[in-house]
């Protein structure tokens, strides 16, 4: 029998391509948004959520969160806020989500189940709960993720096993930031 993790092996990918870009369902690349980065690594280093994987295979992007990063890891924001250095200590910047794959598989000795998310109910759907038992009771690794835009383009949702129930509030209005689904979604899963 395998013994429960102390805890559970999951990772975590803030997808910026492929992505829906707008209201007519165009699938691109959208921008890093460095608030997303800071916001999510607080949220995946409280959870005990690692990597936290930012996907974008945009070289312009991918200098720009370098800058982001080796500023808050060893440059003066590591002085001036040790815990945002924390924090972003587990952001690992990847060109695709094959390559975050990969990167887990490596760390955790198999691919993971990748789970999806999104404001809408869509198939492959499983419950918050259920989705929290079976990363508590085994030693499997599993990998969310979670898009930006208009949310993830068919090609990432293709890559799914499951697809997380969208967070809903009482009301019809549902445009969560990324931030504030992360938040949601990582404390339903593991919260105390
Ligand atoms: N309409 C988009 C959708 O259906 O996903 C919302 C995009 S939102 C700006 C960016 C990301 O935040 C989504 O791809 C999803 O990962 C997450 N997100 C936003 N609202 C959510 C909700 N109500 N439930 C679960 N995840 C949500």
């Amino acid at each position: 029998m395998t013994t429960a993790p102390d805890r559970p092996r999951v990772a975590l990918a803030l997808v910026h391509y492929p992505v829906i870009r707008d209201r007519f369902g165009g699938v691109g690349a959208t921008s890093v948004s460095p608030l997303n980065i800071h916001d999510l690594a607080r949220a995946a280093r409280t959870y005990g959520v690692a990597p936290l994987y930012v996907v974008t295979p945009l070289l312009s992007q991918q200098a720009l969160i370098g800058r982001i990063l080796s500023h808050y890891r060893e440059g003066y924001g590591a002085g001036a806020n040790p815990t945002r250095a924390e924090a972003l200590r587990d952001v690992v910047l990847s060109g695709s989500i094959n390559e975050a794959l990969d990167d887990l598989c490596r760390r955790r000795g198999g691919y993971p189940s990748v789970v999806g998310t999104a404001a809408r109910q869509g198939p492959k759907s499983i419950g918050y709960p259920d989705l929290a038992a079976r990363m508590m009771e085994n030693s499997r690794t599993w990998l969310l993720l979670f898009g930006t835009g208009w949310g993830l383009g068919p090609e990432a949702a293709a890559q799914c096993d499951f697809f997380l129930g969208p967070v809903r509030g009482p009301g019809e209005f549902n445009h969560l930031s990324v931030r504030s689904a992360v938040a949601i979604i990582l404390d339903r899963l593991f919260g105390k």
